[in-house]
């Protein structure tokens, strides 16, 4: 009952050790082994479950692992971003940060959540975590990207329009998480995420077929999450907490 079991590479370990999470939680002891294997997950876990570090820590790992954060970013990356996923070209033919991992949250407070925890969780390795959300300064949000990242946090509105000037390609994206969908699709956001995840360059191939990997985590698991559970992922393993 400890995080040893998950082998994760030494600066995650370290990383873990310093926040004093000393036994997984529920949700991360059946989540993270599932993850770690590549598999996709629906998870129904609710907030304090410790659902964030269940989705953080693959990605992180995997990310370190693969020299994704460090510039890696899939064909076409061009330079190399301090910590970002190398630059692609994107909507417009515009430099374009190539992120491996995306996650999507309903509101910025939950955006911020999972970036802060992002950031405890990546410090002293090369990957570079950005939150971008509505109702903030969208340049600044354009500059942040201009140096490349790693893991992008954002809400779906947001995303699109940093998609559609151009500022973040989603061709890189190995990791999609989408947290709290139950109240992305309360909130009006299924035609948001629905063109994020179906169209742009997101990779459309299951991890099985090299392409990505998809995790979703919801409160409750009525019909309209399955619907999307089903369209997103092919083959996904289900938890409930
Ligand atoms: P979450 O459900 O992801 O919002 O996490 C709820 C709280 O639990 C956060 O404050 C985390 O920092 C904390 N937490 C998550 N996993 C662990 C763990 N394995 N050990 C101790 N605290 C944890």
């Amino acid at each position: 009952d400890t995080f040893a079991d998950a082998e994760f590479c030494q600066p995650l370990n370290d990383n873990i050790m310093r926040a004093r999470y000393s036994r997984p939680t529920p949700i991360q002891k059946h989540a993270v082994p599932m993850a770690m294997n590549g598999r996709d997950v629906m998870a129904c876990a609710q907030t304090g479950s410790g659902k964030t570090a269940a989705f953080l820590f693959p990605i992180i790992d995997g990310i370190i692992r693969n020299g994704l954060g460090a510039g890696g970013g899939g064909g076409g990356g061009r330079g190399r971003g301090r910590g970002g996923g190398g630059f692609g070209r994107g909507y417009g033919g515009r430099r374009s940060a190539l992120p491996a991992a995306l996650v999507l949250a309903p509101t910025r407070e939950l955006a911020s959540q999972i970036h802060d925890e992002a950031m405890r969780f990546t410090y002293q390795t090369p990957v570079r975590c950005l939150v971008a959300y509505g109702g903030a300064d969208i340049r600044m949000q354009m500059d942040e990207l201009a140096r490349g990242c790693g893991i992008i946090v954002a809400t779906p509105g947001r995303l699109v329009d940093l998609i559609e000037r151009g500022r973040v390609s989603l061709r890189g994206i190995k990791y999609l998480v989408l947290d709290e969908a139950d109240r992305m699709l309360d909130m009006g956001f299924e035609p948001q995420i629905r063109k994020i995840v179906q169209s742009y360059d997101m990779p459309q191939e299951d991890t099985s077929k090299g392409g990505r990997q998809t995790a979703m985590f919801s409160a409750t698991f009525p019909r309209d999450i399955q619907q999307l559970a089903g369209d997103f992922m092919a083959d996904y393993i289900f938890v409930t907490v």
